[in-house]
């Protein structure tokens, strides 16, 4: 009997150290919200026979890298779990880059591209269920300028919406559609030198973005046939369409067929050069930064390890 119990607790014990440990790294400013109930809720979802947990909530810009890089560094965690948007899941995914511990999504952004490109639900108790099933995936991440990008960058038009979008405080989509149906007539296109498989183009592109996953976010698909794992970025110049195309445009981007557009063109390649005409923003998984007029792109195949759905 005795002996029984001895085995038992070394048993619990052996089995509470292969608990496997989960750092949720919430931003309490993204999207709407809704991610300040989450704490309340992982308790309840979260299975808690296979993982232990614990939560930082940001309270600056770039914080949510140095507790992932950190923690990744010390071997505190075995998933990191970014709980925000695009901007979010970028920030913690700089810092687990090129190591084994593998990205979680809540997604609770405005546009969530990345979440929605790998079909992670917006419910919390779904996405829940994907971490407990942990199905990891590498996929591939990129860089303009040595910045990390996972989703999409880009020079132009969306870039121009972006800073825009980052000034004002309601982080919904009617708020985005606003500024874009507001600024779409008065923009005037840049020219653009770009160099890719050893061709140079000169264009004068609404946009010019570079899609590692396939969304813009709001489940508008940029680039039809990107995918996250095939080491090359799709480059989608967009040329400026009459008004009067517009809502042709917005069913081709939310049907997935907006490569069938005669303004857009699309090359997939692992290295590019863009040399914008200024020092404008561009977008970086939606934030905007100021980057040079010369941005250099190039594809990190495989570099990222994401929890996704089988
Ligand atoms: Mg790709």
């Amino acid at each position: 009997m005795l002996l029984n119990l001895k085995f038992d607790s070394k048993k619990i014990m052996y089995y509470t150290m292969l608990k496997k440990k989960i750092y949720f790294i919430i931003n309490p400013v993204s999207g709407q919200g809704r991610q300040n109930v989450f704490e309340k809720i992982i308790p309840e979802f979260l299975d808690l026979s296979k993982y232990e947990y614990y939560i930082s909530y940001t309270s600056e810009s770039g914080e949510a890298t140095k507790l992932s890089r950190n923690a990744a560094e010390k071997g505190d965690c075995d998933i990191a779990v970014a709980v925000g948007g695009d901007g979010s899941i970028n920030e913690v995914a700089k810092g687990l880059v090129n190591t084994n511990i593998p990205l979680g999504i809540i997604p609770c952004g405005t546009g969530n591209g990345l979440a929605n490109y790998l079909g992670i639900p917006f419910n919390f108790k779904k996405a829940l269920n994907i971490i407990n099933a942990a199905n990891v995936r590498s996929i591939d991440t990129a860089t303009v300028n040595e910045k990390l990008f996972i989703s999409i960058a880009g020079v132009g038009f969306d870039a121009f919406v972006a800073k825009k979008f980052s000034k004002i405080k309601t982080r919904e989509f009617w708020a985005y559609l606003n500024i874009v149906i507001r600024e779409y007539p008065r923009y005037k296109p840049e020219e653009y030198i770009i160099e890719i498989n050893n061709t140079i183009i000169k264009t004068k592109a609404l946009f010019v973005s570079f899609a590692n996953s396939n969304q813009f976010g709001f489940n508008a698909t940029i680039s039809p046939s990107a995918t996250i794992n095939d080491g090359l970025i799709d480059v989608c110049i967009f040329n400026k369409a009459p008004l009067i195309e517009a809502p042709v445009l917005a069913q081709l981007l939310f049907f997935r067929a907006i490569d069938k557009s005669r303004h857009m063109e699309i090359i997939k390649a692992s290295e590019v050069k863009l040399i914008q005409p200024h020092n404008d923003y561009i977008h970086i998984d939606g934030e905007p930064v100021k980057l040079g007029e010369e941005l250099n792109i190039k594809v990190k195949p495989l570099s990222l390890n994401v929890i996704v759905p089988f």
